[in-house]
């Protein structure tokens, strides 16, 4: 149960009935559990709390299916104080009518005195539905749950559904849209990505938590797309990345790495370069100059960056941001002065995080 040192973080509260996938999501997600290892999992039996540190820190909570929160003796009061989120998680494989009316319950129970709550429907475990078969139970889910709702007189739940599995990227992809619904600089962070794509000539730019791999914002044009095959790519990426750092971590701690540092260190005024008018060092191309372990300890003494320059002339660029999040962007633009930009720029959109959440 949350302790009183996050009572006031926003909460994300995972429900569902037992087996449903609870404590495999959390695991998968936030602790970097292999998929197939979740099948050795023992079912919690009581509820669980821990605090996650992102760009805002959270807490996820989970709450075992056999504990009736609707029980009047139940304290709902403290459950659902300060829930940003409620996931709930149904099991597609399973016989599910029970499981709605569970759901529709809790809504119905919780909504009219948290009304703010967003209520984020997990038709989880869809790895093991057929494509017909999945688009019909995902349209069955739904409808029955909104009739229900509407039936109730509830047409204001503010409700969302997701189809998702931890044997692919759509659990990632479905978390990170339920947190940045609880991040209120969303639009900001967007905002500041489209003017780092446009003066940078960049083509897709996403602000990644890195232990997670949730990410937190990505600029317009890129938010369209969300869910496509390159959310996991970028991903995958981010994991090469930290590999390597880690595999050369002790050589990189005696040695000296200076040939990564760029002018882009040395500038301390705030404002964007443009494509156009870049002048800087000569084009580097493989660099990953932190000294962190995985983890990412804050106080490592550089940033963690990775640039990966494909054959088909593609580039991707991974650069550590503030508390954990890095940026990772994609480019097909070329030329000399090309990475000595993007350096550039990330290392102001860099400094312009700072000014809004101090370093943790
Ligand atoms: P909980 O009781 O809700 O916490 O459920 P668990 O996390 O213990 O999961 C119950 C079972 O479901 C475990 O054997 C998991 O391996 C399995 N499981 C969880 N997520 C998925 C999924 O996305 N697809 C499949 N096929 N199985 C899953």
């Amino acid at each position: 149960v949350a302790s009183s040192e996050n009572l006031d973080r926003p909460k994300i509260l995972l429900m569902g009935l037992r087996r449903g996938g609870k404590s495999s999501i959390c695991n998968v997600v936030f602790h970097n559990m292999q998929p197939l290892d979740t099948v050795f999992l023992e079912s919690t039996s009581r509820p669980t709390s821990e605090l996650i540190r992102s760009l805002v820190d959270f807490t996820v909570s989970e709450m075992p299916g056999q504990i009736n929160v609707l029980d009047d003796n139940y304290d709902k009061a403290r459950l659902f104080e300060n829930v940003g989120s409620l996931v709930y998680v149904v099991d597609s494989q399973d016989e599910y009518l029970y499981t709605l009316s569970n759901l529709v319950d809790i809504i119905e129970a919780v909504y009219p005195e948290y009304p703010s709550i967003n209520f984020e429907i997990l038709i989880h475990k869809v790895d093991g539905l057929s494509d017909d078969f999945k688009g019909d139970t995902a349209r069955d889910i739904r409808q029955r749950v909104t009739d229900d709702l509407l039936d109730l007189g509830l047409d204001g739940v503010k409700s969302f559904f997701h189809l998702t599995s931890i044997f692919n990227h759509s659990i990632f992809d479905a978390f990170s849209l339920i947190i940045q619904k609880l991040i209120p600089e969303v639009p900001t962070l967007r905002n500041m990505l489209d003017i780092l794509c446009e003066h940078t000539g960049l083509e897709q730019a996403y602000l990644f938590d890195i232990n997670s791999k949730l990410f937190v914002a990505s600029d317009n044009t890129s938010s369209s797309g969300v869910g496509g095959a390159s959310m996991e790519h970028f991903a995958d990426f981010i994991d090469i990345s930290v590999d390597l750092d880690n595999l050369y971590f002790e050589s990189s701690s005696t040695s000296v790495t200076s040939s990564s540092e760029t002018n882009a260190d040395q500038n301390n005024n705030n404002t964007l370069l443009n494509g156009n008018k870049a002048a800087g060092p000569s084009a580097l191309t493989t660099q990953s100059n932190s000294t962190s372990k995985k983890g990412l300890s804050p106080s490592h003494p550089r940033p963690l960056k990775c640039v990966s320059k494909l054959a088909n002339g593609t580039t991707l660029y991974l650069y550590q941001m503030i508390r954990g999040l890095a940026i990772v962007a994609l480019t097909r633009k070329e030329g000399p002065h090309r990475m000595a930009l993007v350096d550039y720029n990330l290392e102001k959109f860099r400094l312009g995080l700072e000014r809004v959440w101090p370093v943790a």
